[in-house]
């Protein structure tokens, strides 16, 4: 088998051919690494690379597998790490300059879970600084460019996770989605992205972003690569006090069951003004797609959505400007070197450090706190945030998933919306609030517009409904094509 073809396999199926014994880990392992020095310096996907530490797992995994041992499911196939999640030994940037030089001195619970999997962790993605914003051109260190087209964003804020594997630089990644940063980016790239229920996978060794919306998922090809890697990281964490003391179920075998009957709903307000003509069609082209497979469709309302970037701006930025309290030059990463007094130093300090869109947001988030305007803007939003989740609650008393467009259009053109920050926030109107309301939510590939860029549908679940949310893409997909087609460089 080529490398080209090795490499252009699911994880599940890349899984087979190492317990078949048709190809080791190592081999798996430096095919990978083979086609990350083809394209990543065209893509800017990584910040930085872990090969030692990978083929060390690849050969732990072939040597049990020389002497018949049983295995996870996943081991030995590769995986990229969102450089917001910390690794030891591995540098830990968040994509900004104030921790360019950091080295995490421990592992993320979901790096301990990896490795316990014995999944070999090739290296990590870029994304925009901290997390913040949707086309990962708010990245410190370089641009990544979107495989399908390399003038276009990759969507952030996981771009480099999600472009890793759209380009098979690795089967399987994770990033982290605190208004849509999984969802948004699988759906520029034409793969499936899942963002969790909040609570159900540790953010212990996650960099905060806003700590009340921020969780870790799964990127890969196909559903039932992200089914298995959500299985592998999900489960209660006494680190993480958010996490949930629930078993895991097998997501991977749940996804198999049919949908006949299946009430699926449609966001009325996400299929109207200011969607793309090809969107659309491609939204409707699903809807039929459910029908034909038994589901029951039935139109749903969100009235208050209308809302939830102005909710999420204030809550995510008051999070946010507490959360990097913490990045002062004391303990963690960059010092200024030109500081005559403390204040000055921290002051120096992070404005060397932190790049415009962070600044943006401190300085949103501390004015949303500051006495005077904590009652009018944060506490209100607090109080909105509740009402969405009332309207998702009575939404699902009337269908098992709802369904719209991931985004209203597909990836637009890299530095078309840099200077126009409100624009570049509305790009997550499908997405924000599913962090709002703390449910579940993916992106699968749904479709192509006319310059053949890929298109997602978004399919939201109640909270811990991650099965049957991922039962509904699984149907889809498998009743589809779009997944199969792979970006070419
Ligand atoms: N684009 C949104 C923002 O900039 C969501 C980012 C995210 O999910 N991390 O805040």
């Amino acid at each position: 088998m080529s490398n080209n073809e090795l490499i252009s396999k699911t994880a599940i199926e890349q899984s087979k051919l190492l317990k078949n014994r048709e190809v080791s880990s190592v081999e798996l392992v430096e095919a990978h690494f083979e086609r990350i020095e083809e394209v990543d310096e065209k893509l800017g996907t990584f910040n930085s690379l872990t090969k030692e530490e990978a083929i060390k797992t690849a050969k732990e995994v072939d040597e049990k597998l020389k002497n018949k041992e049983s295995l996870p499911v996943l081991a030995g196939v590769p995986l990229a790490l969102k450089d917001n999640m910390n690794m030891v030994g591995s540098y830990t940037t968040a994509s900004s300059k104030i921790l360019a030089n950091f080295v995490s001195p421990y592992d993320a619970t979901v790096t301990k879970k990896l490795k316990e999997n014995m999944i070999p962790i090739v290296g990590k993605a870029n994304m925009d600084e901290f997390a913040m914003g949707s086309s990962n051109e708010n990245s410190a260190t370089k641009l990544v460019h979107n495989p399908w087209n390399l003038n276009k964003v990759p969507g952030g804020s996981s771009g480099g996770s999600a472009a890793a594997v759209a380009a098979c630089e690795v089967p399987l990644s994770l990033g982290s989605d605190t208004g849509g940063s999984i969802r948004l980016p699988a759906s520029f790239c034409g793969i499936v992205g899942v963002k969790p229920t909040y609570g159900r996978v540790s953010r212990y060794g996650l960099i905060a972003f806003a700590s009340s919306l921020d969780q870790i998922g799964p990127f890969s090809r196909c559903v039932e690569d992200s089914a298995l890697l959500l299985e592998a990281i999900s489960g209660h964490d006494e680190k993480d006090s958010t996490s949930l003391k629930l078993e895991v179920p097998k997501y991977s075998e749940l996804i198999k069951h049919d949908i006949n009957g299946l009430k699926v709903g449609v966001i009325t307000e996400l299929l109207s003004d200011g969607v793309s003509p090809c969107v659309k069609s491609a939204i409707e082209a699903a809807i039929q797609k459910y029908k034909d497979l038994g589901a029951q469709i039935v139109e749903v309302s969100l009235p208050l959505l209308k809302y939830s970037i102005g909710v999420y701006y204030i809550i995510a930025t008051a999070e946010a400007s507490s959360n990097l309290a913490r990045f002062d030059g004391v303990k963690y990463g960059h010092r200024t070197k030109e500081a005559k007094s403390l204040i000055e130093m921290y002051c120096k300090t992070r404005a060397e450090g932190f790049g415009d869109e962070v600044k943006r947001r401190i300085m949103l988030g501390t004015y949303a706190l500051s006495s005077g305007y904590y009652d009018a803007y944060y506490k209100k939003a607090q109080q909105v945030r509740r009402l969405i989740k009332n309207d998702f609650d009575k939404v699902f008393t009337q269908a098992d998933v709802i369904i719209c467009p991931t985004c209203p259009y597909t990836a637009f053109e890299i530095g078309s919306k840099v200077s126009d920050p409100l624009s570049m926030y509305l790009t997550d109107i499908g997405t924000i609030t599913a962090n709002l309301g703390g449910i579940p939510g993916m992106s699968v590939p749904c479709g192509f517009d006319k310059d053949g860029m890929p298109i997602g549908l978004e399919i939201l679940a109640p909270a811990l409904k991650e099965d049957v949310m991922m039962c509904a893409a699984y149907n889809f997909e498998q009743a589809t094509d779009f997944h199969k087609k792979i970006a070419n460089i």
